[in-house]
């Protein structure tokens, strides 16, 4: 009879490598994760009778990603006679996550503790008696690169294997957690084999759906019963419950048994950590930095630079000799109209929120390059699960606060199908920067001294009206559990000035150059209508315009938010080519020679108007580069669904705005 054993793993920790190695097969190795996606076979070099099992690289056990599928799978149903479990050694505690549930299979176990060649050589010290004795498990330390210890690691396994001897585990977690997991071996004992009992009994304290055990009611109802009982003692879901404190166990394992060289640094990132992920204190930091960036970017920055630039340089030092010029060589008065309102003043308007763009971009790339980001992540994770997803949809929607096109198709890098839906969907509720002109404008118009918390009202309404329609994509059609996240904890460090240089202006070029493409060509069509009639003549007033005409139409259906000027309204369509194109199609219509808008925008809105269209922009269906991003990634019908649903969103939570607002003031 030939014995199986499996190579299991996380992602480029070295099985593919061990694999050939021991087999002598050249399968293909590459430095990146989900190389190994298909279980791989192979006879062991030195003894036929051993069948070696190559399988996917898999953070956890749980039934997510195809990786964990087929990993599971091999291991649970084809049982190999024993594991060797490939752990990274320069990123223990990322690897021993799986560890900590591979022991649980009830399957011999033996730790080859890889890439030690990278920890001998940082000056690392990793005690791998004390890691066996932490997990119960045979270690040796290997360096599957220069094949050391490869061949010591496979006759472990096979003696296990061989031996027949009881398998233990070693790790336990806490009382309340082991009282519900006691409880529930009792209830499903006759249900699976002895020695996975421990595994299944977890499994099923986390809810995990897609094992079947044949339960009566009444046992399901113990179970129920078991898990909330523990749910409530700890204050948290089951399967948060098991994640943390598979942690907590990994952690104690790391502090006997590795001793890091920088010791000192790592201190100073787990003092930082304490704080800043603190379970109750980490929301309200991340608030006030958030609130500060914007404080510093908009309301110091940006009102006054934003200002200076579109009245003094642009309006004083461009439009007014431009357009004395264009005069005095005696241009058609139409052509210079389009050159200077057109052309000048749309762009212009755009470009002078270049400023404060350029100073939120870069604050929020010290923050990522520092290495906060990741624990905003790690911290939203909480939250984020109660909705059905986790923290790995943060970073899309992270993105998401920047522009919705690269965010949609960064959702490709998360594995779960149902995932990344619901984040495609909620993904446009996370206010893009090229609002952030728009929200400028008008809070400097109407809400001077209150502008950045108007905008952090904004941003968090967005939000709040995100999670609403979560939790309601949640409740209807995407039902299921989320993805266990697993995310490394960079050190702190201070930020290198040239990948935060890179990181900003990589996001300020994209709004710099919308500026002079859609933004541009958006200004010359707005122009263009507005300047003549249906049968191409130039108007005397800016009213018998053909632009004035549809617009005028379309202002019916504002006008229950307050909006009664048709060149607003005729805006928010210039909007749907790119937000910004809201300022630049109010300035173009509004003809302002390089007078402040702010002048003229009181005679447009009153300040609950002006808060209504906020709330408008800030809801209206995306921008087209971002539908087509959506029809890319989910089809014609679900990208036009997103933009109908979003108007009426849109337009609904703007009039509920625009009423409380008239009631209460
Ligand atoms: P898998 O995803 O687990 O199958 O990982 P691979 O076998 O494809 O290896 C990923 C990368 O790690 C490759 O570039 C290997 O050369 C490298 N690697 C694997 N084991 C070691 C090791 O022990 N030491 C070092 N320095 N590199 C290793
Ligand atoms: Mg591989």
């Amino acid at each position: 009879m030939p014995i199986a054993i499996a190579l299991a793993g996380n992602p480029n920790s070295g099985k593919t490598t061990m694999f050939n190695d021991l087999t002598g097969s050249t399968e293909y190795v590459g430095n990146w994760s989900g190389v190994t996606v298909e279980k791989k076979e192979g006879r062991y070099r030195a003894d036929k009778d051993v069948v070696i099992q190559d399988l996917p690289g898999i953070y956890s056990l749980s039934p997510y990603t195809p990786e964990e599928m087929v990993a599971r799978k091999c291991l649970l149903e084809d049982r190999p006679n024993a594991i060797v479990n490939i752990v990274d050694g320069s990123n223990l505690e990322r690897n021993l996550y799986l560890t900590t549930q591979l022991i649980e299979l009830g399957i011999p176990v033996v730790m080859a503790l890889n890439r030690i060649d990278v920890v001998r050589k940082s000056g690392d010290e990793i005690d791998f008696k004390k890691l066996g004795d932490a997990f119960g498990c045979d270690v040796v330390e290997t360096s599957a690169l220069t094949g050391e210890g490869s061949k010591e690691v496979i006759e472990r396994a096979i003696e296990r294997a061989r031996s027949h001897e009881p398998v233990g585990h070693s790790h336990h977690f806490s009382g309340m957690l082991e009282h519900a997991i006691a409880h529930i071996e009792e209830i499903i004992a006759d249900k699976v084999e002895p020695e996975s009992l421990r595994f299944f009994a977890i499994k099923a304290f986390e809810r995990d759906g897609k094992i079947e055990m044949k339960l009566s009611g009444a046992e399901r109802d113990k179970l129920e019963a078991a898990i909330k009982e523990c749910e409530q003692e700890l204050d948290d879901d089951s399967e948060s419950i098991v994640i943390n404190e598979r942690y907590a166990y990994i952690s104690r394992v790391i502090d006997v048994c590795l001793k890091k060289k920088e010791k000192e640094k790592f201190k100073i990132t787990d003092q930082i950590d304490r704080i800043v992920t603190n379970r109750w204190l980490a929301l309200p930091i991340f608030a006030v930095v958030i609130m500060a960036i914007y404080l510093i970017s908009v309301t110091l920055v940006g009102a006054v630079v934003t200002a200076y630039i579109h009245d003094v340089v642009i309006g004083g030092w461009i439009v007014r000799p431009l357009g004395g010029w264009l005069a005095g060589i005696g241009v058609a008065e139409w052509l210079a109209g389009l050159i200077v309102d057109g052309i000048v003043g749309g762009v212009g308007a755009v470009i002078s929120f270049v400023p404060q763009i350029l100073v939120l971009f870069f604050l929020l790339a010290i923050l990522e390059e520092c290495g906060y980001m990741a624990r905003v992540a790690f911290v939203m994770d909480r939250p984020l699960r109660r909705l059905g997803l986790s923290g790995c949809s943060f970073v899309p929607m992270l993105m998401g606060f920047g522009c919705s096109v690269p965010a949609i198709m960064s959702t490709r890098a998360l594995s779960d199908e149902r995932d990344r839906k619901l984040t495609i969907l909620l993904i446009p509720f996370m206010s893009c920067s090229a609002k952030l002109p728009i929200y400028a404008m008008l809070c400097a118009a109407f809400f001077p001294r209150r502008a950045a918390f108007v905008m952090m009202a904004l941003y968090l309404l967005g939000m709040l009206v995100g999670l609403c329609f979560g939790l309601i994509f949640k409740a209807t059609l995407f039902r299921g559990g989320s993805v266990p996240f697993v995310l490394e904890m960079p050190n702190y460090r201070f930020p290198s000035m040239r990948s935060t240089f890179m990181l900003m202006w990589h996001k300020t070029k994209d709004f710099i150059q919308k500026a002079f493409t859609l933004i541009f060509f958006a200004s010359l069509i707005i122009w263009f209508l507005q300047t003549f009639d249906a049968r191409i003549n130039v108007v005397d007033e800016v009213s018998q315009s053909m632009l004035a005409q549809i617009g005028t139409r379309i202002t019916h259906i504002f006008r229950p938010l307050g909006f009664h000027d048709w060149r607003p309204v005729t805006a928010l369509i210039g909007g749907f080519t790119a937000k910004e194109a809201v300022v630049s199609s109010l300035a173009v219509l509004t003809k302002t020679n390089g007078a402040a808008l702010t002048e003229i925008l009181p005679t447009l809105f009153t300040p609950a108007s002006a808060f209504a269209y906020l709330v408008f922009t800030l809801l209206y269906t995306p921008c087209i580069a971002a539908v087509a991003a959506v029809k890319r990634e989910m089809g014609a019908p679900i990208a036009l669904a997103i933009v109908l649903f979003q108007l009426a969103v849109a337009w609904l939570t703007a009039f509920a705005c625009y009423t409380i607002w008239n009631a209460l003031i």
